[in-house]
């Protein structure tokens, strides 16, 4: 697990499985968490790094349905998780899927676990909205595409954004069941003008961009897109996304659309 102050007030913690990050966010003495890392290990550390960071979060959130980005009750059981309510929604469309995902995970990889994922009651949020933080407001967008739910939030004090499964640097865009091509495409676009606004941008996998490395992937992600859409079974993937487990990925997106 790596831990890097990208401002002040938040703070990027990246999982060691799949560069998986969760971000805390801060404004007075007011912290929320969004999403999470992975491993146990990473989870039982992850309380004391942020305290020793002056960080003490009040609340989790979660940019979307997908288990590894819900773990963050394991590391902070007492917190309330926020969620978009179309991320509500597909939670109570499929009751237990992150818990039986979390277990499959764990043990493909032999991963054993001291306490088993509770969600608790979770609290939905609007979206398009905004959601308080200390004297900060933290804006609540859309992002859906990657599945048929999700939040992107813009942190305009810090300069900051956080997308959630688009924008990876590490991953080509993945339409995963629930998700669509055309709801993927709506979404960079509406994410567009975000980076434009932002200094950092955070993707759910793979580490902080800035400005314009964020447009670059971007762009690429179009283009991706672009031949998605064509059916074309061997598109030059971009740079750092072109290994075979994105080949793989692009043959699972083309069975998808
Ligand atoms: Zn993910």
């Amino acid at each position: 697990m790596r831990a890097v102050a990208v401002h002040r007030d938040v703070v990027v913690v990246t999982s060691r499985l799949w560069q998986t990050t969760a971000v805390a966010l801060r404004s007075g003495e007011e912290a929320l968490l969004v999403d999470s890392p992975y491993f146990p290990d990473e989870l039982e550390l992850l309380p004391e790094l942020l305290r020793q960071a002056g960080f003490d979060p009040l609340g989790l959130l979660a940019t979307h349905a997908d288990f590894d980005h819900l773990l963050g009750r394991l590391a902070f059981p007492d917190l309330a998780l926020g969620v978009a309510e179309s991320t509500a929604e597909r939670l109570r469309a499929e009751p237990g899927a992150a818990q039986r995902e979390l277990r499959a995970q764990d043990s493909s990889l032999y991963v054993t676990r001291p306490s088993p994922l509770s969600l608790g009651a979770f609290q939905e949020l609007p979206v398009p909205g905004r959601l308080d933080v200390g004297e900060e407001e933290v804006e609540l967008h859309p992002a859906e595409g990657h599945t048929a739910d999700g939040m992107a939030l813009m942190a305009r004090g810090a300069g900051v954004l956080v997308v959630g499964d688009h924008l990876s640097g590490v991953e080509l865009p993945v339409i995963s069941p629930g998700g669509s091509l055309e709801a993927y495409r709506a979404t960079l676009a509406r994410l567009a003008p975000l980076v434009e606004g932002a200094d950092v941008v955070v993707p759910g996998h793979g580490s902080p961009l800035d400005r314009d490395g964020a447009l670059r992937v971007l762009d690429e992600d179009v283009d991706y897109l672009d031949a998605l859409e064509r059916g074309d079974e061997r598109p030059k993937l971009p740079a750092g996304r072109a290994s075979g487990r994105q080949r793989e990925i692009h043959r699972e997106n083309l069975a998808a659309v």
